[in-house]
């Protein structure tokens, strides 16, 4: 169960570049909330510091009623999917997975039950001992969502997953991780620049620019489609 409130949060830089303005909102259990905007606009800075991997200027962030603004990444109840994916090059898939989880020292049959569940869940079972390397795009997609997964998180993000993958994949990989939202009952934020993306996967849409929020609403009052 995962609840946020992000109330009036900011990002400065060095005193003066103000990339987010004001930016509340409140997020329920379960959630797939999708942030979108012109590049630019503050999106990914949001992101980053909901899950802790920058500091937040101004504002509160509460997770299930607790302030997160001093509490460091690791600790924070929250997995995170990349853009660029960020895999390990040297590791195998199935290192790539248990990472996080050995770090956290995780017993080892613990961390074997969720390498392989996530595995099957991303039909990723025959692959497992394969580098990155060797692997297609979707396929590397595959093992950044499982590397999140594998967490079991409450909440989970994603910076603009899909925007390496060719157009076929995207609109197949949306529904995978629709499903997966389905799946493991947590609380999505994505963000994207797609508005396709958006409207077909969220249950609310935030339109932000220049570092405030424009509009906030389920897809069909966002968008008006003839
Ligand atoms: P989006 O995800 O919507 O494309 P970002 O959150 O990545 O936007 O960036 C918002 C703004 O913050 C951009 O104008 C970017 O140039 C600026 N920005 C990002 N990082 C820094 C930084 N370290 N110092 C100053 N400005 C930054
Ligand atoms: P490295 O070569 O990077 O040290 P290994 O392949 O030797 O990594 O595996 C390290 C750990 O990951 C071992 O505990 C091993 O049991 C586990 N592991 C790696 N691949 C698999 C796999 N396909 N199925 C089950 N466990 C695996």
């Amino acid at each position: 169960m995962a609840q946020l409130s992000l109330q009036h949060i900011q990002k400065i830089y060095n005193n003066q570049v103000h990339v987010v303005k004001d930016f509340t909102l409140e997020i329920e259990d379960k959630e797939f909330i999708v942030f979108v905007g012109p590049s630019g606009c503050g999106k990914s800075t949001t992101l980053r510091m909901i899950a802790g991997l920058e500091e937040i200027s101004g504002g509160k962030l509460l997770i299930d009623g607790v302030c997160m603004n001093d509490v460091p990444a690791k600790s924070r109840d929250i997995a995170m999917v990349f853009q660029n994916y960020a895999l390990y090059p040297h590791m195998s898939v199935y290192n790539n997975m248990a990472f996080g989880l050995k770090m956290q020292k995780l017993d080892a049959k613990i961390i074997d039950e969720r390498v392989q569940w996530a595995a099957s869940i991303l039909g990723l079972k025959t692959y497992l001992d394969r580098r990155p390397a060797a692997l297609s795009g979707g396929q590397r997609q595959r093992v950044a969502l499982g590397r999140a997964i594998v967490r079991e998180a409450g909440v989970f993000l994603m910076d603009e997953p899909l925007s390496n993958l060719d157009a076929r994949l995207r609109v197949q990989m949306r529904a995978e991780i629709g499903k997966l939202h389905q799946k493991l009952n947590t609380t999505m934020i994505y963000v994207t620049h797609d508005q396709t993306e958006a409207m077909t996967m969220a249950t609310r849409i935030v339109v932000m620019k220049d570092g405030i929020i424009q509009q906030v609403g389920a897809p069909k009052t966002v968008y008006n489609h003839p």
